[in-house]
Formats: C-alpha cells, sequence, structure tokens
C-alpha cells in the first residue's frame, strides 16, 4: 500500500488514539503490521489501537452519522442516530476487570422493530420505560443474528419531546421447527434435530437439595454438534441416530445447549452417516461473534496482543480458580499456588477473540517453562517473566482449539490445546494471487 493510500487510516487512528502516539510513529506502525506482519489493514487497525490504549475498536468513526430506522439497521454501524422508545430498561452493574460498573441495558422499539441496547457509560443519565429519545453516535453489533445498538463514550440520549410511536404487537410462535445441528442458537426456542449420538453419560448431581441423575453428551449431524441433557432417561446409546422433537434450546455463556424436557419425544431413526468431523470444527473470529459460542472450535490467528493476568499467576489451593491480590473470590486470604497461563487477543483478520491459554499450552508456545519462569522471577521478578513470554508470543501465528464463550465484552476462548503456525509464505502468496485474480 502506498504512503497516500495510508493517509485516511492514520487520521482515523490519530482520531481514536489522539495524542498517545504522533503520526510519524503510527506510519511506521501501520506500516510494520502491513508489510512485517502481512494482516490486512482492518487487523493492522484494531492492533495499533489496542497496543496504544485506544478504547474498543468499534468506536472507529468515519464521516457524520447515518440515521437509520430499527429494521434498517445491519450490525454493522460505526456512527448511527436512532430515534426510538424505550419499551424495557434495566440499569445494571456489571463487573469489568474486577470492579463494579455501572451501565444501562434494554429493549429499544420503533415502528419497524426492536432491539436491544446499552449504554456503557451512563453518568447520571436515567432512561424511563414508554419514553422516546434520540439515540445519537450509536454503533452497532449482531448477537444471534439480532441488531444491538452500543452507546459508547461519544454516544448520546437526547429526549425526543412530542414524537409519538406506535409498536406493532410482537409476533411469537410456539412451534417445533426443523433444524441443522450447525444453525442452532441461544433463545431458538423449539426445535426438532436428527443427528448421531456421539457420546452420552449419566451424572448424578444435587438440584436443590435433592439427588438426580442427569443424561448428557454429545449429538451431531453433517452441519455441527451440540451438547445435550436430558432430566429422564431416554436410553439414548453412543453411535445410534435419533430424531429428537420438541427439544429446547438453552444458552450458557453463549454456548447453545439442547435441552430434552417433559415434552420431548425421541425416536429412533436410519443412521445418519454424514456427521462432522468432531474433533475439528474450524471457525473465522467473525463466524463465533455470530453465532456467540460453541464447544471444540479451532482457531487460527496472529497474537496481536497479550494482556494483563499474563505470567505467572497464584490459584487458589481449593477452588483452582486465579487470585487477586493474594484473595480467592470465594475463600479470602489463602497461600496459592503458582501457575503460568497466556490472555492473549488473536486476529485472524475477520475479528478478534480473547484466548485463555493453560500453562502446558504457554509452556509449549513460548519456551518458558515454570520452573524457569520461577528462578527468573526469583531473581529479577515477576514481571520479567510476563515480559519475555510476551517477547516470545506477540505477533506470532498460533491455532487454538477450545470452547469459546461470550459475555458483554465479546467472545473468548477457553484454550485446550495450542500450537505455533509457521507463516507458509507460498500458501500466503498464492491466495493472494488467486485474490487478485478473482478481482480481475
Ligand atoms: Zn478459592
Amino acid at each position: 500500500m502506498e504512503m497516500e493510500e495510508l493517509t485516511p487510516h492514520i487520521q482515523e487512528l490519530q482520531r481514536v488514539l489522539g495524542d498517545k502516539i504522533d503520526e510519524e510513529q503510527l506510519a511506521s506502525e501501520l506500516n510494520k503490521y502491513l508489510n512485517e506482519y502481512h494482516v490486512n489493514i482492518d487487523a493492522a487497525k484494531r492492533g495499533i489501537i489496542r497496543k496504544y490504549g485506544g478504547n474498543d475498536t468499534a468506536t472507529f468513526v468515519t464521516g457524520n452519522a447515518l440515521v437509520k430506522k430499527i429494521s434498517e439497521l445491519t450490525g454493522t454501524e460505526q456512527n448511527v442516530d436512532i430515534t426510538a422508545k424505550v419499551v424495557f430498561v434495566d440499569n445494571k452493574e456489571i463487573t469489568v476487570k474486577g470492579l463494579p460498573k455501572q451501565i444501562i441495558s434494554g429493549i429499544l422499539g420503533d415502528e419497524t422493530g426492536t432491539a436491544s441496547f446499552t449504554v456503557w457509560e451512563p453518568g447520571a443519565l436515567v432512561l424511563a420505560k414508554g419514553s422516546v429519545y434520540h439515540f445519537r453516535n450509536c454503533y452497532c453489533k449482531t448477537w444471534n443474528d439480532k441488531v444491538q445498538v452500543n452507546l459508547g463514550n461519544r454516544g448520546r440520549v437526547e429526549p425526543a419531546d412530542g414524537v409519538k410511536m406506535e409498536l406493532p404487537e410482537r409476533q411469537i410462535s410456539a412451534a417445533s421447527s426443523e433444524v441443522k445441528i450447525g444453525k442452532i442458537k441461544e433463545g431458538m426456542g423449539n426445535v426438532t434435530v436428527t443427528g448421531k449420538i456421539v457420546s452420552v453419560e449419566a451424572k448424578e448431581i444435587t438440584a436443590r437439595g435433592e439427588q438426580k441423575t442427569v443424561y448428557s453428551g454429545i449429538i451431531a449431524d453433517d452441519t455441527g454438534k451440540i451438547q445435550f441433557s436430558a432430566w429422564s432417561d431416554f436410553g439414548l446409546k453412543e453411535g445410534e441416530s435419533v430424531c429428537i422433537s420438541n427439544a429446547y434450546i438453552r444458552g450458557w455463556k453463549g454456548i447453545p445447549q439442547l435441552n430434552m424436557g417433559d415434552r420431548c419425544e425421541i425416536s429412533r431413526v436410519d443412521e445418519v452417516t454424514n456427521v462432522v468431523d468432531t474433533s475439528a470444527n474450524q471457525k473465522t473470529v467473525d463466524e463465533i461473534t455470530r453465532i456467540g459460542g460453541g464447544l471444540d472450535i479451532t482457531l487460527e490467528g496472529l497474537v496481536v496482543d497479550v494482556r494483563q493476568g499474563s505470567g505467572i499467576i497464584r490459584r487458589c489451593p481449593q477452588c483452582n480458580r486465579s487470585m487477586l491480590n493474594g484473595a480467592c473470590t470465594t475463600h479470602g486470604a489463602v497461600e496459592g499456588v503458582m501457575d503460568l497461563r497466556l490472555k492473549v487477543v488473536l486476529d485472524d483478520g475477520t475479528g478478534a477473540i480473547s484466548a485463555i491459554i493453560n500453562k502446558n499450552d504457554t509452556e509449549k508456545l513460548t519456551g518458558v517453562t515454570l520452573q524457569a519462569a520461577r528462578g527468573l522471577a526469583a531473581v529479577q521478578g515477576e514481571g520479567v517473566v510476563g515480559r519475555e513470554m510476551t517477547s516470545k508470543i506477540l505477533m506470532k501465528r498460533i491455532r487454538v482449539v477450545g470452547n469459546v464463550m461470550s459475555d458483554d465484552y465479546g467472545p473468548s476462548i477457553i484454550v485446550k490445546s495450542a500450537e505455533s503456525v509457521g507463516v507458509n509464505i507460498e500458501a500466503e502468496a498464492n491466495k493472494l494471487l488467486d485474490e487478485v485474480e478473482a478481482a480481475i
């Protein structure tokens, strides 16, 4: 990319980063991401913003705000004005990096539809249910194919006095619809699926003081796999093919689960032969963001950031959770057990995701073992360990497999296994060539 082509991108970065970095430095950073790390321009901009401590990349703004109706929102808007009625509003406290934070969330509606919204920096803002407001400088994202309206630092809310708005009645369908497993999403309601039982087990659990058996496992078809659970014994066996009707979908942190309740019916069907390879389930970050979560997902991307909480950490000896300032949130002050961990941001060109990597894979990826880390920490302090690991992993391409979960801050993957990937120059070059040819 030529220098003059970079200018608008540099200007855009300057607007986001302010005086945190000067223009010359920005140009050289951008050049490094594009020409040394070989990432695309969007990934480069996100990486630089993260590195220099800019806010959420969604605050990227180009030009003036658009004015849209809710049904016109695509979920990609970076700066949009919406006039809408507050259908539901909830003032909530959430936890960000261990600290409480107030937000306002709820549902907005206009004549064309409804969307959920979040005001991330409400200050003294009070929203009244049933009132109409102008929501200015919003940015949108999608979640389970539904648009979410967000107001960040730049967002403003103004009362729309005198604006009347009639909302259409919502339609709710209760019929059980037949779906492919790969298309299942949280909040889907009543579904019918046909697939093969990959695994099943019975577990004893205590629910409200009562001993119960829960039957759970994995079912797969040619499009995906999903965890199921049932309170009654349907006699499911590994390897058999079944049609499950009237099951319902529950989500846990963005991972959809198939629940077989009282109304559920099972019928044995002809063998479902075409089943996804349940060991490999490669997705892009963009795909994951749309789905919200999933099991055993493979992702490949560039490590564009190493987050705080990487390096030597201490875990509670009773519950194994990581401790903060010498204390476990459940068990208080305890003598922590030393462990290694990486919290990184992976960018695959379609988007970014947080990845939490355990000790064994951290050792494998960085070459820094827990023993070496202990030694290094004893001599030079624990901060040095984090910096040493960062220098080994930053801007390296890695492939990870794990479970993806989502919260208000986007998706993260709890890594079960990780490996570094050598950049295949030839393949990259061919890919580029194909793209160039396709464009002609
Ligand atoms: Zn604990």
